[in-house]
């Protein structure tokens, strides 16, 4: 496996800055390696946007990270802490090292600004040599990049589709060449159509030019499309992490294995939707022991007590780790369960 570039080590964050906040990220640990797309998937408000603003130190108020640490690998070979960076290295490390489309980033576009001036300016903004005619000829050369023509680039906004103008966002966020992309929902409100084409426009770009993208959406079957490996979250955890194959034919945890009788598949035979019963937790007031207890329907007296921790599953699996007592060792489970 290809080495690091991304490792984010037992990270915290808090809503709230009383006495009692919210715990919204709960020790989450995850690594991307270099060319890889990591897939985050899991319902809203289990944690994966806050997840992917307090990596990249974007988090707005009230959140606030507590504890953690996101290391970086940079192309010079330094890996450094990114919640550490002061101001200039921070500003340094952004758009060049890591980048962000965010959740509706169609929408985030300047209506009264030509979509290739408002690239010019990221460039410029970022790489102050560059001169103006220069900055708008890569543009152009971004825009082909993501499959619009260079033509378009003196266009507004509003003359463009929806997916071409999320198409804009990730031509945006690749002008500096970063290292990581993270994607934010960003094919959430465009048709099946479009996303597919979205997709395997992200894929070929990953393909030519190495970057590694941390790709989060609720859609754990639209994942399998795009992801080498798969964490689920739940309640601020990752509960469930292995390569996006398996956790797709075989998720090991309940929850995973909820997410996925929630969607249609995307192909093979039509089969009944089961969904999830009740609602995720309420952050601020989770109950003692595993926060999916509620809802799960293999919660045993042991589960509403102890927290289970992450750990990898049993030797001879694929390299797979989840938190469910049902894949601890000295949990004794029914034989219809047993792994
Ligand atoms: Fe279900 Fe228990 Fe596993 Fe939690 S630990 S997912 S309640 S079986």
């Amino acid at each position: 496996m290809a080495e690091p570039v991304l490792e984010i080590r037992d990270l915290h964050v808090d809503y709230g800055f009383d006495d009692d906040p919210t715990h919204v990220l709960r020790g989450v640990d995850l690594t991307l390696h270099r060319g890889e797309v990591l897939g985050i998937a899991g319902e809203s408000g289990c944690g994966k946007s806050t997840l992917a603003y307090a990596a990249t130190r974007l988090l707005p108020p009230p959140g606030l990270i507590t504890g953690g640490e996101v290391f970086l690998t940079d192309r010079e070979g330094r890996r450094r802490d990114i919640l550490s960076l002061g101001d200039a290295e921070l500003r340094s490390a952004r758009w060049r090292d890591v980048a962000i489309v965010f959740q509706g980033a169609m929408n985030s576009l300047n209506p009264v600004f030509r979509v290739g001036r408002q690239i010019a300016d990221a460039i410029m903004a970022h790489r102050p040599g560059v001169r103006r005619a220069e900055a708008w000829e890569q543009a152009a050369d971004l825009l082909e990049t993501v499959g619009i023509s260079a033509d378009r680039v003196r266009d507004y906004p509003h003359q463009l589709s929806g997916g071409m103008r999320q198409r804009v966002m990730i031509a945006m966020a690749l002008a500096l060449e970063p290292q990581v992309l993270f994607m934010d929902e960003p094919t959430t409100a465009l048709d099946v159509v479009m996303q597919r084409q979205i997709l395997e426009q992200i894929s070929e770009l990953r393909d030519r030019l190495g970057f590694s993208v941390v790709f989060i959406t609720h859609d754990v079957s639209l994942l399998v499309e795009i992801a080498d490996r798969i964490a689920v979250m739940y309640a601020g955890e990752i509960v469930e992490e292995a390569v996006a194959g398996d956790v797709y034919r075989r998720p090991r945890h309940p929850y995973s294995q909820g997410l996925l009788g929630s969607f249609p598949p995307l192909h093979g035979p039509r089969r009944e939707l089961t969904g999830i019963p009740g609602t995720p937790p309420d952050l601020s007031a989770l109950p003692p022991g595993c926060p999916y207890a509620a809802r799960c329907p293999h919660a045993m007296d042991v589960c509403r007590e102890v927290r289970p921790a992450l750990t990898p599953t049993a030797a001879g699996e694929p390299a797979r780790s989840v938190a469910c007592h049902l894949h601890t060792e000295d949990v004794r489970l029914p034989e219809s369960l047993a792994v």
